[in-house]
């Protein structure tokens, strides 16, 4: 059995699952981070963290991947305490244009993927009376995003799942909460063409974007003992762009 507590961070080799999974291990957890196919940067992270970090391919819209995940994870450590679930894609369309492939995709990976790691995380946790999850949604999932009804739907669906996740299993001990960022500089906002992006910066109260940094430190402290009164919650890191 591990002795420090582990967590999971799905699609933790860049972006901001990267500095999410780097929080963790400054505050003293084995991080066991997943990949799907950024195999070049998920060696350069395993060489950088040398038994720290703990580096697995697994596409979470695989149901057979991520059992295959979850069964290594207790083998070898015996023990599940936090599950960050974070790994998304987009596949931008107008919904009229919109494809049944460009909607599975999306659900497949953001929704179905936080189900399959749930599903397995939750018994684990259960049996200890201690867990935290964190699902990584969206403002889009919050007020919809011309382009994205895939996503937005998805984003959407995981805050259902976390309100009924921590319903079901506060008694447990186990929270679950949302954290619901507006625009983050990371590679999928840089695919935003930049006239779009000076505009979406131009609404944004805080007039500019959020850094991974400022999501992870988030998910660092609803992952500690200090939050433990805190869950099925919807935390917002968008500088202001929606306030409720
Ligand atoms: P990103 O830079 O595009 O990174 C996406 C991550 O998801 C990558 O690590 C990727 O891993 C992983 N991933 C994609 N498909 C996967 C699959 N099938 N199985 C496992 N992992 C998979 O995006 P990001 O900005 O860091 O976003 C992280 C999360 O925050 C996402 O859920 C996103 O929806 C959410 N979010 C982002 C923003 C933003 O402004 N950036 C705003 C709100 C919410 P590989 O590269 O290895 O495939």
């Amino acid at each position: 059995m591990q002795e420090k507590p582990v967590a999971v961070v799905t699609g933790g080799v860049r972006g901001i699952g990267r500095a999410i999974a780097e929080e963790l291990v400054e505050e003293g957890y084995h991080v066991v981070v997943t990949y799907c196919n950024s195999e070049g940067q998920a060696e350069k992270m395993r060489e950088l963290f040398r038994n720290k970090v703990d580096i697995k391919r697994a596409d979470v819209s695989n149901q057979d991947e991520v059992d295959t995940l979850f069964n290594d994870i207790m083998e070898h450590y015996g023990r599940l305490d936090v599950l960050v679930n974070n790994a998304g894609i987009t596949q931008d369309k107008t919904f009229h244009k919109m494809g049944a492939n460009e909607w599975h995709q999306v659900i497949d990976v953001n929704l179905n993927g936080t189900f399959y790691c749930c599903n397995r995380a939750i018994p684990v946790m259960r049996e200890k009376n201690f867990g935290r999850i964190i699902n990584i949604s969206s403002i889009v999932g919050q007020k919809g995003n011309f382009g994205q009804a895939n996503y937005a739907a998805s984003k959407a669906g995981m805050l259902g799942l976390t309100k009924t996740l921590a319903l079901e299993n506060a008694v447990k001990g186990i929270t679950v909460n949302a954290i619901c960022p507006g625009f983050i500089e990371t590679d999928m906002v840089s695919a935003i063409p930049d006239e779009v992006k000076t505009k979406i910066q131009d609404e944004i109260p805080m007039k500019r974007f959020g850094t991974a940094r400022e999501v992870a430190r988030a998910v660092r402290f609803l992952a500690s003992r200090d939050a433990a009164y805190i869950t099925g919650q919807e935390l917002n890191i968008n500088g202001g762009l929606l306030t409720h």
